[in-house]
C-alpha cells in the first residue's frame, strides 16, 4: 500500500515537474537520472583508471608523493561535463554531483587499487564560500562514492584555513604559492590511505597542497580523483 501511495505521489509530481534530460532536455524514463541513456553515452569518459601514468596523474608528477591519480571525463568548453558542473554548483542540482559520483565510483570498482584506499576526503571549499554556496560541490560527489565503493567519506577531514584567490590568471608557481599552507586535517589520518577528490583538475596546485596537507599529518598515502580534467 506505502508502494502504491509512493507511486501515485511520484506520478502526480512528475506530471507537473517531469525529470528533464541535462543534456538534451528531453523528458528522463523510470530508470534514468540526470541524463538520458543517449545523453549518458556522449559523456566524453577519460578511461584512465586502470592507466597508472595517465594525464591526470603525470600532471601531479614530481611534485607530490602520490600513489594513483586519475579523472572521470574531458572538461571541454561548452560541452556536456561543464553544463552539468555548472548546474551542480551554481544551481544547486545535487542530483548531478550524486550522479556524477555514482558514475564514477562504478568505473572505480573495477581496478584493484580502490582497495587500498581507507578514507575519502573532498576538498574543501573556504568556509564563507561554503556558506554563500550552502554546500560544498565535491562532498556530494564524494558522499555518492563512498556509498557506492563502500569506503568512509570524512566531510570536513580537512579544513581550508587560509582564503585563497581565483587561479585562471596565475602561473604555476603563482597558483602553488597560493595554495601552500592553505589546508589543515581536522580528523585523526594517521596511517591511512586517503583518496581526495576534487571536481575540476587544472594544474594540479590545490590536489597538490591537500596531499601535502594530508601527509605531514601522517597518512601513509594519498591518491586523487576528479571529475573533470582541463586541458
Ligand atoms: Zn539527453
Amino acid at each position: 500500500m506505502k508502494e502504491k501511495i509512493k507511486q501515485m505521489y511520484e506520478g502526480f509530481v512528475h506530471l507537473f515537474f517531469p525529470n528533464l534530460c541535462e543534456g538534451c532536455s528531453r523528458s528522463l524514463v523510470a530508470d534514468e537520472s540526470v541524463l538520458c541513456l543517449h545523453c549518458k553515452q556522449l559523456l566524453p569518459r577519460t578511461a584512465y583508471h586502470h592507466i597508472p601514468e595517465n594525464e591526470s596523474a603525470m600532471r601531479l608528477a614530481g611534485r607530490v608523493p602520490y600513489s594513483y591519480g586519475t579523472s572521470f571525463a574531458y572538461f571541454t568548453e561548452k560541452g556536456l561535463l561543464q553544463h552539468l558542473l555548472h548546474g551542480l554548483k551554481y544551481k544547486g542540482k545535487k542530483k548531478t554531483g550524486v550522479f556524477l559520483g555514482t558514475e564514477f565510483a562504478r568505473e572505480l570498482r573495477t581496478t584493484s587499487w580502490i582497495n587500498e584506499i581507507d578514507l575519502i576526503i573532498p576538498i574543501p571549499l573556504h568556509a564563507k564560500k561554503e556558506r554563500e554556496r550552502g554546500f560544498n560541490q565535491s562532498f556530494v560527489v564524494a558522499a555518492a562514492m563512498g556509498k557506492l565503493l563502500q569506503i568512509p567519506v570524512a566531510e570536513n577531514g580537512l579544513l581550508r584555513v587560509r582564503h585563497t584567490e581565483s587561479q585562471t590568471q596565475k602561473t604555476r608557481l603563482e597558483r602553488l604559492e597560493n595554495v601552500s599552507g592553505a589546508f589543515k586535517p581536522n580528523i585523526a589520518i594517521e596511517g591511512k590511505h586517503v583518496l581526495l577528490i576534487d571536481d575540476v583538475l587544472t594544474s594540479g596546485a590545490t590536489l597538490e597542497a591537500a596531499s601535502l596537507a594530508v601527509l605531514e599529518a601522517g597518512a601513509v598515502g594519498t591518491s586523487f580523483v576528479t571529475i573533470a580534467i582541463a586541458s
